[in-house]
């Protein structure tokens, strides 16, 4: 394979975000491919027993197995690292791949960790239920309070996690001042950014230690396949997560590593008008229903602090509606365009009950603290026209006679 400028951080650093999404990572075989090649293999072989020997001694770069090293995968890593400001990024087979192998490379038995507790349904199963198991304590707090987070330290606490905005009460935590906090107290803090990915939002650059993904959601952003990725310092990735993964094995495959690569040559465009978009139909919509949950509108209570930290507040938000799951239920059922279906981040619009679907695993009680009710709706704006997606919904709630 032939170095493309795509992987000289020299020439590299210098680019523009929507740059480096389309070219970043780059290589060329040495046929002049224009598009990413997909090297479909499990293994690789070597031109004499020295090879490998060195390789395996970690004396010569190289690959020597499909768990730790591939192509497609390597070019995918480099772009998610360049787009995220980070020094590396290791690809992770899902979102719940990335978030479980962030915590479980750091952590061991008697360690503690503060965790804001409005997060994605099956990170709270792994903070609440796995990590426990393995003698690892969690603290749940109300991320948007710093003094919660403050006061929920322990000498033995190692790890700080949050996403923001949160699933899917779109509760906004202030990454600088938690991050901050955590770098005081020689804690790591690892930022959950699928919601906003670095197109909106770049924790690193906002003192972030770790940032972990789904690239399920929008960096493939057509609903296509599962995918995850972990970035940090060089030193963290290859030091902390790299032995762990590599034994463990929730590799990414070089298929899906190559959708998610495609995908993000268009995430700049893709985000930026479905957040437009989004925004429209909740400003639409926050004159229909009691309640909207918007980081971008004047009625959420973190208004400015999505200013501060976010280029836009993104394509994801909830409602309430006056009722409760049958309502909910109803309205969903009514709908024509807009899917029902619980996935994020797609081209299509969709729609969700968080409470029978999302966040269904939880206690009625966890659900009750997190603010999620039976009346919530969860919408992801695509990037059909607006207007189709106004008359939608509200043909819906006529419908249900709202
Ligand atoms: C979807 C999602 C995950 C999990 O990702 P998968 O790719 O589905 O495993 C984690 N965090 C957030 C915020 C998500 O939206």
């Amino acid at each position: 394979m032939k170095r493309s400028t795509g992987q000289d951080r020299k020439i590299t650093s210098k680019w523009r975000a929507a740059t480096r999404a389309v070219r970043g990572g780059t290589w060329r075989s040495e046929q002049g491919e224009t598009s990413e090649a997909i090297y479909l293999t499990s293994g690789y072989c070597y031109d004499d027993a020295h090879t490998p020997a060195a390789r395996f001694a970690g004396q010569e770069p190289g690959m020597t197995y499909g768990r730790t090293q591939n192509p497609t995968v390597q070019m995918l890593e480099e772009r998610i690292a360049l787009m995220e400001g980070a020094e590396a990024c290791r690809a992770q087979a899902s979102g719940m791949a990335a978030m479980s192998t962030a915590l479980l490379c750091q952590l061991s038995v008697g360690d503690h960790m503060v965790v804001a507790r409005a997060a994605f349904g099956p990170t709270r199963w792994v903070t609440d239920n796995l990590l426990p198991r393995f003698g690892i304590s969690a603290t749940a707090v109300d991320g948007r309070d710093l003094d919660a987070w403050k006061a929920a330290i322990k000498p033995n606490t190692k790890v700080f996690f949050f996403e923001t905005p949160a699933n899917p009460t779109m509760d906004i935590v202030d990454i600088a001042a938690v991050c901050g906090l955590a770098r005081e107290h020689g804690i790591i803090s690892v930022v959950d950014n699928a919601f906003a990915t670095s197109a909106l939002q770049r924790p690193l650059e906002l003192g972030a230690d770790v940032v972990a993904y789904s690239a399920t959601k929008l960096m493939d952003g057509q609903g296509r396949v599962l995918a995850g990725a972990v970035c940090g310092s060089a030193e963290w990735i290859n030091g902390v997560l790299l032995p762990y993964q590599r034994n463990t094995g929730a590799t990414l495959s070089p298929f899906n590593a190559w959708v998610v690569l495609k995908g993000l040559e268009t995430l700049d465009l893709r985000a930026n008008a479905q957040a437009d978009a989004a925004l429209v139909v909740a400003n639409f919509l926050e004159a229909r229903v009691p309640r909207v949950l918007h980081p971008g509108l004047a009625s959420h209570p973190q208004h400015e602090l999505v200013a501060r930290q976010m280029h836009k507040p993104g394509s994801i938000f909830s409602f309430e509606i006056e009722g409760g799951r049958a309502e909910a239920h109803a309205i969903l059922d009514a709908l024509e365009l807009i899917d029902i279906s619980n996935n994020i981040g797609d081209t299509k619009t969709l729609m969700t009950h968080p409470a029978s679907t999302t966040h269904s695993s939880l206690t009625p009680q966890v659900r009750a603290d997190m603010g999620v009710g039976e009346n919530m709706l969860r919408i992801s704006v695509g990037l059909e026209d607006p207007q189709d997606l106004i008359d939608d919904l509200d043909a819906a709630l006529r419908k249900v006679g709202l």
